[in-house]
């Protein structure tokens, strides 16, 4: 007997008969005696259709009013499951993110969980022995705004709660039976794992592994939060999320991750002198866009070339900006590739595994890959490629780890 925060994504509240089935798994665990939180997601594509009636109205929307519209997908899907729980004589209710006290900072569309006032959601629960069922992706800033947490955000908030309300488990309910050697839509034949680290899956999320958000991992390891991911849709053991995690096969990596949401950019012809990397680090952090991986060619007759890799969605900007200091950086021309993916492999056991980086370069040549650009650090190796060699890309690499 316990407290169970349970979050149900999208694709598990998309209709009538899947809301229904959420509501008899919650009702399943309350009448096991448990005390239950429910976060749920906007019911299918509702987020993007939101976005997309926005984009109607006005491209340049404020971000203070577009959270304001994308909030209300979560308030739908939780009333109607809030509705089927009603109606199988449950006491039941429905809070948003402000009702549930949770209060983030004012970054609206990427906002952090600065903290939970858990009182209401505390009395429902002692007091009235009451379902609780919260809006996901969202809370509240200092001046009285919703803010929205980041796409795939609702799954934050349930390891915000968990944390919070010392939850004695965080059930994260999506339509893939738990975390896989690799997303199993892509490689048919990736494996469910029964455990992974904390590190590993932030590292996998991080990466592009959309199952997690990456901050909800990062939440669940700093306050030890119970976290498991499972199938709303199959009654079958999931993956739990764990400190330590007993390794059964002892595979040399845990999974490969791809990241679409990348482009790459080349500065080529810039000047080769000491200062050139600072000033285009320097410019792109101060106006806030990140840069991943950065490669730089040997200065050939006085200038060199600087490729880097951004968000795709940062990618004019970074452009705009850049071109207009092309006065002091002094390059010939910027090329912007849009069409590339990061393919990742994570492992813990790599720091003691010579050769991993070079086997999973062996994949790609035998499938005949070309590889644009390299990084590697302790416990994971990326390579950005083509977008159109995706699919056979983490296949290959996904088939030479764990089917050999
Ligand atoms: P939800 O709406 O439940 O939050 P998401 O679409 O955000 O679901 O995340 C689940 C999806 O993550 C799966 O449908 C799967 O395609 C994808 N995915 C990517 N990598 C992995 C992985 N390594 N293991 C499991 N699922 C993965
Ligand atoms: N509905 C939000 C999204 O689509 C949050 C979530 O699903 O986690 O991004
Ligand atoms: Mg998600």
């Amino acid at each position: 007997m316990g407290l169970i925060v349970q979050k149900f994504g999208g694709s598990s509240v998309a209709n009538a008969e899947r809301l229904r089935n959420v509501a008899r798994i919650i009702a399943e665990t309350y009448r096991a005696g448990h005390q239950v939180v429910a976060v749920l997601s906007a019911q299918g594509d509702t987020t993007d259709d939101l976005i997309d009636k926005a984009m109607e109205i006005n491209p340049k929307a404020s971000k203070r009013e577009m959270d304001m519209l994308l909030s209300t997908g979560e308030q739908i899907s939780c009333s109607l499951c809030a509705m089927a729980l009603e109606a199988m004589g449950l006491p039941v209710v429905s809070l948003t993110g402000w009702q549930a006290g949770v209060q983030t900072n004012s970054a609206y569309g990427s906002a952090r969980v600065k903290k939970i006032r858990t009182e209401r959601i505390q009395s429902e629960l002692d007091r009235n022995h009451t379902i609780v069922i919260v809006t996901g992706f969202q809370g509240i800033n200092k001046f009285g705004d919703i803010t929205t947490l980041g796409r795939g955000g609702s799954d934050t908030s349930a390891v915000a709660l968990a944390a919070s309300l010392k939850a004695d488990l965080c059930q994260i309910y999506t339509d893939v039976e738990g975390v896989y050697t690799a997303d199993p839509r892509v490689v048919p034949n990736a494996k469910k794992l029964e455990e992974i680290t904390f590190d590993e899956m932030l590292e996998l999320a991080s990466l592009g592994a959309q199952v997690l958000h990456n901050r909800s991992v990062e939440m669940a390891k700093k306050y030890r939060v119970n976290l498991e991911v499972l199938s709303s849709f199959a009654n079958k053991p999931g993956t739990k999320v764990k400190e330590v995690a007993k390794n059964m096969e002892k595979t040399q990596i845990s999974g490969v991750a791809k990241d679409k949401n990348v482009a790459r950019l080349a500065l080529v012809g810039v000047e080769d002198k000491p200062g050139i990397a600072y000033q285009v680090f320097s410019l792109l952090g101060k106006d806030n866009i990140n840069v991943d991986i950065i490669l730089q060619s040997i200065g050939r007759a006085g200038t060199k070339d600087i490729s880097f890799t951004v968000k795709r969605d940062d990618a004019d900007r970074a452009k705009e900006l850049l071109e207009t200091h092309k006065g002091n950086l002094e390059f010939d021309h910027i090329d912007v590739d849009k069409e590339v993916v990061k393919v990742s492999i994570v492992g813990a056991g790599m720091l003691d595994n010579a050769g991993i980086a070079a086997t999973m370069f062996g994949a790609l040549y035998d499938a005949d890959i070309n590889i644009q650009m390299i990084s590697t650090s302790e416990i994971k190796v990326s390579v950005l490629l083509d977008e159109a060699d995706t699919s056979r890309a983490v296949q290959a690499i996904h088939d030479r780890f764990f089917d050999e």
